[in-house]
């Protein structure tokens, strides 16, 4: 199994503190799957960079929507665009995401392609070859199988609490990935952490700026040690990286909390192995 990093930063980029990160976005592959986590602003780039066609990709899980982590009207034209010059033809993309995210994709899609007649179907009609959209419904404590594996997720606290959101879990027989999304300290991200073989957790708040990160529904370093630390995890990966901490902070911050197992901070196109 195999997590490769697309974006380890924030909804801001080019800074001095910030001069290599993009929005996120996380690669995963096993014996038998693959899953995007976050298809965020320009995340087609960053998989054609990797090697991976992004219309060949067939299940995306999304955790919420802020556009630093739900660009997918972008990403589904593209996907359209790609078979009428020559590149392979997307027939069907399975989605997971929050209700609230489901429910309003109509209205979005409408907007930006209003010519479409029907924005949830292939449709061949008048020369429209969308693929075909399976919505997954995700929110509330739900399980789907994706081949040989299983994804779980949990609702998690964002945007004071009015922002839907969700972090989830991949189990294959390789191991068990969980990805935050963006969350503050909450049961949601402690119950699915739970032996995890790797983390990888947000950690955008500013070291030393618990109840702020809280407030809001984010995490700091020291926030994530003490989940991964209380559920057993065996390995943290450190994102959503805005650059306010150096890293040798940013790990010394995660060390208080008494996570003993390894911290890695993410840097974009990294290759983590499990
Ligand atoms: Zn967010
Ligand atoms: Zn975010």
């Amino acid at each position: 199994m195999q997590v490769t990093v697309l974006g380890s930063g924030v909804c801001a980029s080019g800074l001095p503190r910030i001069p290599d990160r993009q929005p996120p976005g996380f690669w995963v592959t096993w014996d038998g799957g693959h899953l995007l986590f976050d298809a965020s602003e320009g995340i087609r780039f960053r998989l054609q960079r990797i090697g991976v066609p992004y219309a060949s990709v067939q299940h995306i899980a999304i955790t919420h929507s802020h556009a630093d982590h739900y660009a997918l009207p972008p990403l589904l034209l593209a996907m359209f665009c790609t078979p009428l010059w020559g590149g392979v033809k997307p027939e069907l993309l399975d989605l997971y995401a929050p209700d609230a995210i489901v429910d309003s994709w109509p209205t979005l899609f409408k907007i930006h392609v209003p010519e479409a007649p029907a924005p949830n179907d292939h449709c061949t009609e008048d020369g429209f070859l969308w693929p075909k959209l399976l919505w997954h419904r995700m929110s509330g404590t739900k399980t789907v199988g994706i081949g040989n594996a299983k994804l779980d997720a949990a609702d998690v606290f964002h945007g004071f609490g009015r922002c839907p959101a969700l972090a989830f879990r991949l189990e294959t027989p390789e191991g068990a990935v969980v990805y935050s999304g963006d969350t503050g300290d909450c049961d949601g991200i402690r119950n699915i952490t739970k032996h995890a073989d790797l983390f990888i957790s947000e950690a955008s708040g500013m070291v030393g700026h618990r109840e702020a990160a809280k407030r809001y529904g984010h995490l700091t370093p020291y926030d994530a040690g003490d989940i991964a630390r209380a559920s057993g995890v065996k390995k943290l990966l450190l994102t959503h990286y805005p650059g306010l901490d150096s890293n040798k902070r940013m790990v010394e911050d995660c060390r208080k909390s008494g996570f003993k197992g390894k911290i890695i901070i993410a840097k974009d196109f990294q290759r983590i192995q499990i």
